[in-house]
């Protein structure tokens, strides 16, 4: 079969290469891939970032996917062949006594690992799943939209367990990446009045496709008005809740700023360097500083609910190509050019 997999611990070493197709091991289940998106995460790893230590030097790609069961190890298991899927990326094999585990949050237990970084993924044609990291993709969903359960389901986290938004909270959400934009959508859904907020570099696709969605937006850059004043003007008194997505340093440590005195602000995005931030200014105005990371289970449900009600379009998020052509993908994400490169991966 045909697998995107990284060949080497160095910058860009990946490669579209002919491997078996994956033995399968106890409990595990064979998927035939329909879709794969390209997360940050696999960004970060192909261009060997540092953080990405931990990437296996030789893997697969890949743990946003969608596809079909077409074989099964496991006797009397919860799905078949023929059955319809979605992985969970992060995954921590459940242990009654891992407190993590007890707590609904497995994504912070230290066993956890990602499919696709730490073993192999999805963007190839087949990849092999625990059947306990499964979830059945539910009547109507297309295989494409259903990619984007994973990226969705850390919006849910965010928005949902992080930020605990209300109906009529006005929030903004800073950086118009798939992350943001999935943040931006999970908020209106909760009632919520929404402004999404970029800088000139997002304007042609990341912003316009913002405003396609129904979201206002703000552009923000050295010359312009400062974030806090467009928002004044927008939520007078301040945001009740700034979620930072876009992974700027300089966009957290002026969160406070935007927010009104005992509002919340939640990192959801990666930083790639550490953060001078004035926490007296946070403090003065008693925010709630946050951060979320990943998702588990109930998320990914919630996220299907929110495919169901049609809150989420493909069209305007999804940039599609054949598997074949997946590093065009990775170039295309890293340059800004699409908002979410998905993978046909039987093509
Ligand atoms: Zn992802």
């Amino acid at each position: 079969m045909k697998a995107f997999r990284r060949f080497a611990k160095k910058e860009r070493a990946a490669r579209l290469e002919e491997v078996a197709i994956p033995n399968l091991q106890k409990n595990d289940v064979l998927v035939k891939v329909s879709h794969c998106g390209i997360c940050g995460s696999d960004l970060h790893a192909w261009l060997n970032h540092k953080g990405y230590e931990s990437v296996l030097p030789e893997v697969t790609f890949g743990h946003e996917l969608s596809g079909t069961i077409v074989q099964s190890t496991v006797e009397d298991g919860k799905y078949h062949v023929g059955q319809k899927v979605v992985m969970i990326a992060l995954q921590t094999q459940h242990d009654p006594s891992d407190p993590f585990c007890q707590n609904g949050l497995p994504q912070l237990s230290p066993r956890r690992r990602v499919q696709g970084l730490h073993l192999d993924g999805g963007m190839a044609e087949y990849i092999a799943v625990e059947e306990e990291f499964l979830l059945p993709i539910p009547e109507g969903l297309s295989m494409e939209l259903a990619a984007l359960t994973e990226p969705l389901s850390v919006a849910e986290h965010c928005i949902e367990n992080r930020t605990s938004i209300q109906k009529n909270d006005r929030v903004v959400v800073s950086g118009p990446g798939i992350i943001g934009m999935l943040c931006a959508i999970s908020a209106r859904s909760r009632g919520a009045e929404v402004v999404v907020v970029g800088t000139e570099m997002d304007e042609d696709i990341r912003l316009s496709a913002a405003r396609k969605l129904g979201f206002e937006t703000i552009v923000v850059g050295p010359q312009l008005t400062p974030l806090c004043k467009q928002v004044e003007e927008k939520f007078p008194g301040g945001a009740d809740a700034l979620v930072e997505a876009s992974g700027a340093p300089f966009a957290l440590s002026e969160a406070w700023r935007s927010v009104r005195p005992n509002g919340t602000v939640t990192a959801i995005a990666l930083y790639s360097r550490t953060i001078d931030l004035d926490l007296t200014q946070f403090l003065r105005k008693q925010i709630d500083l946050r951060t979320s990371y990943a998702s588990s289970r109930p998320d990914y449900l919630r996220a299907f609910e929110l495919f169901k009600n049609g809150q989420v379009n493909a069209e305007d998020l999804i940039s599609n190509y054949q598997l074949k052509d997946a590093e065009q993908g990775f170039k295309d994400s890293e340059n800004l050019r699409v908002m979410k490169a998905v993978l046909n991966c039987q093509k």
